[in-house]
Order: C-alpha cells, then structure tokens, then sequence
C-alpha cells in the first residue's frame, strides 16, 4: 500500500510545469519566470521542545524569537499562488503552532483557512502538543489542507521526553490530541489526513549548543513497535519510519551531529516487524530509500535542477530561501548557513521582486555552474535533502540511459 505517496518524488504529477522548466531555464530572462510550485513556511522561530536529533538546533536559540507577521504571511500567499504556487507546508526551524500574531491575535488555523481562500493546498509539521480541539475544529475547516504530520519519536513517555527534551506529560497530550483530532475529523467529515513520523535513532553521547557537558540520548529503536501499534488503534493514517539527516552546512555548530555516521542497514528487521502492522485503513512507509541513499556513496545526480526553481522556503524572520538546507542567519556578525541561497525578506519586499531580483540571479547562476566553475558542488549538500527525489527524477529526465528511456 503507497496511498500518501510519502517516500519518492511528485514533480511526475506536474508534467506541465515540468515541460515549462524544461524550455525556459537556460535564459534568465525566461527562468526568472518559473515560480515555485511548493513552498516551505517556518512561520515562527521557537519551538516548546529541543530533539537531540534537531539539525537546525543553530536557528532557535535567536533572543529576538522571529515571527512572521500575519499580514505579511497573508500577502505572501496570495502573491505566490498568483503566481501558480499550488502548496505549502508550515514547519520549518520552530514549532508552528506556537504561531500567534501579536497585532491581531491570528494563529496559524487562520493562516491555513486563508490559503485555502487563495487556493493554496497547505499542510503541517507539528510535534502536536498544541494540537488542541480549538485549533483543529478551526483549521480542519480550510478543504485544501491535506495533512498534519506529528513529529512523535518514541512509543513510551521516558523515551519520548530524552528525545524531546521535554516532560513526559506531553507524550500523553500528544496522543490524546491526535485521538481528539482524528474524532474531530469524522465528526465535521474533513478529508485531512492525519499522519506520524519517528526518526529512528540509536543511543548515542552529545552535547546540547555552547554546552561543554556530554549526555546521554537513548535509542528509539525498541519503542518504533509500540508507537506504529498505538497510532493504528487511535485511527492515524499513516507512521512514517525516517533516518535521521545532517544539515551539512553548519555541522560544526548543530549538536546533533553525533548521529551523522548512522547506518540503517541492521534493524531492518524491525522494520518489517513494523510493517506487519499496516491495515486497510492504517499505511505504514518505511523510508527504505532515503536510508539507502543515506548509507551509499552515490549521490544520484550531480546538479540541483529544482533550486531556484520549484521551491522555495520562508523563514520566521522573513528571509527567503532558494534551499531550506542551507537555511541561516547572522549572529554576532557571523553568518550561519550559506547566504548565497538567501534570495530577500518578505517583511521588505514583494514575492515577484524577490523572485525577479539580483539575489536570486545569482544563486541561478550559481547552481547552474559546475563546481570546476566555482558552482554549486550538491555533494556538499545535505543528503536526502528536501528536492533529493525531485533532483533525481529530473537528472535521469536531463540525461537519459538509453536503456531506461525505452518505452517498454
Ligand atoms: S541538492 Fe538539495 S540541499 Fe542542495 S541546493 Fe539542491 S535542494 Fe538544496
């Protein structure tokens, strides 16, 4: 059973987009013009938990706490899906439903009922604690949002609030919320899927940011069973099983890179275990791939043909990004993560200037050269990154073997 389609790529479901990249990304005078068909918000830069596997761990201790304004975030959207953005999905370096605009009270249930008056499909990656009945019976509203995702990385609460860095009260609160939200479903007859993922992994010794002691982190890997078995009989949809990834970028300063050398090739018999629990009505997607792609030397393409193109990502302080891996800010007057990738603010200009503007010429130009030419090396890149499907898709597409090509 593949219903969500989680693990792989959908650019094939947007063939007309393809075919316009295709013709117009050579001249910028025409590649200015390819818009993002799938956005990322981090509408706010603070999150209620602290997961020793957070790669962006570097972009939420900021003492000024960025928020994105709601009247921004509203002219935002309606800017992109003017100009063909078909979704978006709100998670990011924060917990968005933490959101709450100061000036007029608006949550992030607002913000999705708006991009469905706009036609934008949305979804949310939350850790759900603040999953509460409110806001669902607010945003279940909103017909175009297609799904909520809980971030849940562990099946018992001493596990969950080590991996969290929270109390294990919010273990319980999780899954009474997702209980609530799945009833609150039937009952108003919304279409939003509910969905969970758990990034398996293992025990490890690390040290939280400007810190200089060494904890202890479990494993989550005992706890993936009893997890997959209490989403299916609360009514969850679907538990996705993902490796853990590095943001390359700024390793140095994340203190989860303890966990860059994991290897998923020994539990794969947990994962079928887990497997067996999949239902009718409850799918289970071991991301067997990512985790292959992760443990291989091979990257599978050796450019990036959908930044600056196909997507794009927000940050809580209004900067837009071509690449969420490569996602920073300034601290101390230091930049972190690469700002050849961040294109403008939103608070300061319109989408269409900032697409259109010399930032983002730049960064075309910049990953359309090869590395001999001082361009993007993708090998630097995160791996499995958010566009790794996407790009392997459209590399194979831009350099056909014969024999894969041949229709038969
Ligand atoms: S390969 Fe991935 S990480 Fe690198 S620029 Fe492209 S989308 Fe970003």
């Amino acid at each position: 059973m593949d219903k969500t389609r989680i693990e792989g790529q959908k650019l094939d479901m947007h063939p007309a987009r393809v075919a316009h990249w295709l013709a117009a990304k050579d001249e910028w005078e025409t590649a200015k013009n390819i818009f993002p068909i799938y956005m990322e918000v981090s509408p706010v830069g603070v999150c209620n938990h602290e997961c020793t596997f957070c790669s962006v761990d570097y972009m939420l201790d900021r003492e000024d706490a960025p928020r994105l304004e709601y009247t921004v975030l509203e002219r935002a959207l309606t800017d992109m899906a003017q100009q063909g953005l078909l979704s978006a999905m709100f998670a990011g370096a924060g917990e968005p439903l933490l959101y709450k605009d100061k000036a007029t009270g608006k949550t992030l249930a607002d913000v999705i009922v708006h991009a469905d008056t706009v036609g934008v499909d949305t979804a949310i990656t939350t850790n759900a604690v603040l999953l509460t009945e409110k806001f669902a019976e607010r945003a279940f509203q909103a017909k175009r949002l297609r799904w909520v995702r809980t971030s849940l990385n562990a099946g018992d609460r001493e596990t969950y609030a080590a991996i969290h860095r929270t109390k294990p009260e919010d273990f319980d609160t999780v899954l009474r919320n997702l209980e609530n939200a799945v009833k609150i479903r039937e009952r108003i007859g919304a279409r939003v899927q509910i969905l969970a993922q758990i990034v398996v992994v293992p025990e490890a010794q690390g040290k939280r940011r400007r810190s200089l002691l060494q904890e202890n982190y479990p494993s989550n890997i005992h706890t993936v069973l009893p997890l997959a078995t209490r989403l299916r009989d609360i009514g969850v949809d679907n538990l996705a099983v993902k490796p853990y990834k590095q943001h390359l970028v700024e390793k140095d300063v994340s203190r989860s890179n303890m966990y860059a050398t994991v290897a998923y090739d020994q539990i794969s018999k947990m994962f079928d275990d887990v497997e067996a629990l999949e239902t009718d009505q409850f799918e289970i997607t071991i991301r067997r791939e990512t985790m292959a792609h992760e443990d291989s030397a091979e990257r599978g393409y050796k450019a990036c043909y959908s930044t600056p193109y196909h997507w794009a990502y927000i940050e809580a302080d209004g900067e837009l990004w071509a690449c969420s891996a490569h996602v920073g800010r300034v601290e101390h007057g230091k930049e972190l993560g690469d700002h050849r990738f961040r294109l403008g603010n939103v608070n300061e200009l319109s989408f269409m200037d900032i697409w259109h503007g010399e930032r983002r010429k730049a960064c075309w130009e910049y990953t359309r050269k090869s590395p001999a030419e001082g361009g993007l090396d993708v090998d630097t890149c995160m791996r499995g990154c958010q566009m790794d499907m996407p790009n392997r898709y459209l590399w194979d597409l831009m350099n056909p073997e014969p024999t894969r090509s041949f229709i038969k």
